[in-house]
């Protein structure tokens, strides 16, 4: 195969003797820097418990895939397919390939190429960023993260309200109050070609009000104008056929078994016959978390079932349903209700002032660390030992505990002073470094 030719990148051979230009960061791209990023970590933290205490299974998929997996799933006439997506050209091969927009698709892909069904249904979530090329505004970014759960090869209502009821005890946890949960039924296919129909009808009798992408959108996918953020269109679309009017017995008999679990677990819901969401994959159950305290960026989290996109991408068919999270908004909103911020301090901070020391006092620290406490060791910018006064500075800086004292006297007897820097009545204390690890042990006991 011919090699294309690679579009030169400008990159100076020789460095320059001016100072380099300062790079940034891509626009709506975020660094998450220190210490917010222990909200993150915490974060993580509390998912990873929540799924393993509904077995949910970890999955970590590329974050590039083939741009076809998105248009077939997602649907052609969607936001996020028409405008949202990262897509380029495989420079070398010249494949098509996008930065995955969301990860719905991509597990399916996944489970569909590793045969995961092959003995029964899996239970599996996955945490990672996600891009879609939007305006970035408050909770609205181009590369975001999500949290997600899916539940796939189970037809059941039960795993449609097993997975409300995770979300529902995560924010529990979080200490996330005042978030709603909107529910609506989409039915099925064939139910959804007559609504379909009725829509159509319904805009284009009402024509004259339509935006000109609603026009445009009428025809290819009237379900969408359901969808549209346009306020000057909001009047006509709730006047709008609904489609919980043409679901027969059996989707609602679905509908309201998942609702009997719901009220069963005292998990208040509102009904929502507008909600429709912004992917063509789903069907039946459709649910979305929302507040009102992050400005017009209030869905925290949104799910439903999806039982005909296994096939679509080109497995055996498989029912599956499963919802998503925006970490950057659950945290806006944990922020905003000033939910605690966790600890980041370590237990103690290290002063040594003899370089000579840092073999001994590494050893000393690795020690500590081995039984779990965390130590933060001074350095300076230029690799000097500072004066003690200034590593005191930096050791109350810090928020440690405890400062540890390897000076000059200490290190002459073989032994440590160690001085309590949060609690006023504590005696300095200086240890022999022979019983350095009973020390250990007595902090653990009180941590
Ligand atoms: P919205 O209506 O706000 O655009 P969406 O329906 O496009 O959201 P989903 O695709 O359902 O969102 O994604 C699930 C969750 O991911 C959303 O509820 C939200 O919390 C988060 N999310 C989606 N897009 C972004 C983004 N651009 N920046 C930050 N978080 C996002
Ligand atoms: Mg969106």
């Amino acid at each position: 195969m011919a090699r294309r030719s690679l579009p030169k990148l400008s990159m100076n051979s020789t460095p320059s003797p001016r100072k380099a230009e300062r790079l940034v960061a891509v626009k709506g791209m975020n660094d998450i820097l220190p210490p917010d990023s222990a909200r993150w970590e915490a974060l993580e933290e509390r998912v990873r418990a929540l799924m393993r205490r509904y077995a949910y299974e970890n999955i970590r998929t590329p974050i590039v895939e083939p741009t076809a997996l998105f248009v077939r799933g997602l649907g052609e006439v969607t936001d996020i397919v028409e405008k949202e997506m990262y897509s380029f050209e495989d420079r070398l091969n010249g494949e098509h390939l996008t930065l995955r927009p969301e990860n719905t698709a991509g597990l399916v892909r996944a489970v569909v190429e590793h045969n995961l069904l092959y003995n029964g249904g899996k239970r599996l979530f996955y945490m990672g960023p996600m891009f879609r090329h939007e305006r970035p505004q408050r909770g609205r970014y181009r590369q975001f993260y999500q949290v997600g759960a899916e539940a796939m090869g189970f037809a059941g209502p039960e795993l449609d309200a097993e997975l409300i009821l995770m979300a529902h005890a995560l924010w529990i946890e979080l200490g996330i109050t005042g978030v709603e949960l909107q529910m609506n039924s989409l039915g099925q296919p064939e139910e959804r070609k007559q609504h379909r129909a009725a829509l159509i009808a319904y805009f284009e009798a009402h024509a004259d009000q339509l935006d000109a992408e609603s026009q445009r959108r009428l025809h290819l996918n009237p379900l969408r104008l359901l969808d549209s953020k346009n306020p000057q269109m909001q009047a006509l679309i709730e006047a709008a056929p609904r489609l919980m009017d043409f679901q027969g017995e059996k989707s609602k008999a679905h509908l309201d078994a998942v609702l009997a679990i719901l009220q069963a677990n005292g998990v208040p819901f509102v009904m929502n016959p507008r909600l429709v969401r912004g992917m063509d994959y789903y069907n039946l159950t459709v649910f979305e978390f929302v507040t009102t305290e992050l400005g017009s960026q209030g869905t925290i989290c949104g799910g439903g079932r999806y039982d005909y996109l296994i096939e679509e991408v080109g497995g055996k068919p498989a029912p599956a349903v499963g919802w998503a999270f925006g970490v950057e908004r659950v945290l806006e909103l944990m922020k905003a209700q000033e939910a605690s911020a966790p600890a980041i301090a370590p237990d103690a901070f290290a002063i040594v002032t003899d370089a000579a020391a840092l073999p001994t006092v590494c050893a000393c620290l690795e020690q500590l660390r081995s039984k779990g406490v965390a130590v933060q060791l001074h350095a300076s910018l230029d690799g000097s030992m500072a004066s003690m006064k200034s590593q005191f500075k930096r050791a109350d800086a810090s928020g440690a505990r405890y400062a540890l004292v390897f000076g000059p006297d200490e290190l002459a007897q073989g032994s440590v002073t160690v001085k309590a820097l949060r609690d006023a009545g504590v005696a300095q204390r200086t240890l022999a470094l022979a019983a350095w690890s009973d020390w250990a042990d007595t902090l653990q006991s009180k941590a």
